[in-house]
């Protein structure tokens, strides 16, 4: 039987245009309608049954959370109806990587979810959209990609949602897993995994999507990036602001200057819980300091402030704590 493949296109240098095929900068991302894309790479429909819906035509820099939500809840909708065998969703890369762990945060089902996008605008030279598209559909329609959680698929390379991110501002290569590396690749159109998944659901995922889905909007919780003589003004400032938890990008082993750890362990004696991530790319964020244990800091083990942020909005909506968040980041 012919694989049922939705497409959700939400926009993105992958849907963009620019007046000069040589040009690679200065487009209008999400410019093209999804069926432009796929008129692109008409080979999908060779592989699969495709259907597809345009959910957003936006440059992913400016994604929100209702629209993360709305993404979110269409997923859970396709998983639950019986209809797809696969989902692909054409995103911008900017926030590829979170949309892809709150989507893997809540998955709850053995049907793959497959994310891609592009570097290079959809009228470029040697744009890179059409076959990371055509990639995307087949890894959505491997038998080999059930129950491996939200992929995202860029490059003819396979990653894990928890562990990949947009590595190089500019480079078509971006997409990186610097904790465990990719864990497939689609060569010469033969999809091959050669490592496990790292799964990141949510416990009682089912329902935890069905009450984050139901929201309009995500708790304010920002990142607050650390450097050298951070005398911890923004945290008071975040706090005024009404953040109902924080993320501290600290450096290195998510080290933090003594005013900022100050006022964060303040902002944890008031009920705003604080994790502790790291501007450095790689390696875990883990216990350092004592006095970090002491004031109730939750170290982000392999997460990057940008989906310990999300990990945290989703934990406040569902009332977990310190503790539950420990222990799932362990
Ligand atoms: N700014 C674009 C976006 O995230 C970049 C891209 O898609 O590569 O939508």
């Amino acid at each position: 039987m012919r694989k049922r493949i939705h497409i959700l296109a939400m926009g993105g240098t992958i849907a963009g245009s620019a007046g000069d095929s040589a040009a690679t900068t200065g487009y209008q991302a999400g410019a093209m309608g999804i069926e432009e894309l796929l008129a692109a790479v008409p080979q999908v429909r060779e592989l699969a049954e495709i259907t597809g819906e345009q959910l957003a035509a936006i440059d992913s820099k400016d994604i929100t959370a209702a629209q993360q939500l709305q993404l979110a809840a269409r997923v859970r909708e396709l998983l639950l109806s019986g209809e797809v065998d696969g989902i692909v969703i054409t995103h911008g890369t900017d926030t590829l990587e979170e949309s892809a762990y709150l989507l893997d945060l809540l998955h709850f089902a053995d049907i793959p979810v497959v994310i891609t996008g592009a570097m290079r605008p959809a009228t470029a030279l040697s744009a890179d959209g059409p076959l990371n598209i055509l990639d995307a559909v087949r890894v959505a329609a491997a038998d080999e990609a059930r129950d491996r959680g939200v992929l995202v698929v860029l490059n003819n390379t396979i990653h894990s949602a928890q562990l990949v991110t947009k590595m190089s501002a500019t480079a078509v290569e971006t997409f990186q897993s610097p904790n465990g590396g990719a864990i497939g690749a689609v060569n010469d159109g033969e999809v091959c995994f050669y490592q496990s998944a790292q799964l990141h659901h949510l416990p009682n995922a089912l329902s935890v999507s069905e009450k984050l889905t139901s929201q309009k909007e995500l708790p304010y919780v920002p990142i607050l990036y650390g450097h050298s003589d951070d005398d911890g003004r923004l945290v008071k400032l975040v706090r005024e602001n009404g953040a109902q938890g924080i993320v501290y990008a600290g450096m290195g082993n998510g080290s933090i200057p003594e005013r900022a750890e100050k006022e964060l362990a303040a902002a944890v004696q008031a009920g705003i819980p604080v994790i502790r991530s790291s501007t450095s790319v790689s390696g875990m964020v883990v216990k350092a300091e004592e006095s970090y244990e002491q004031a109730g800091f939750i170290a982000s083990g392999l997460l990057n402030p940008r989906k310990a942020r999300l990990l945290l909005q989703a934990a406040v909506v569902c009332g977990k704590g310190t503790a539950d968040l420990r222990n799932f980041l362990r």
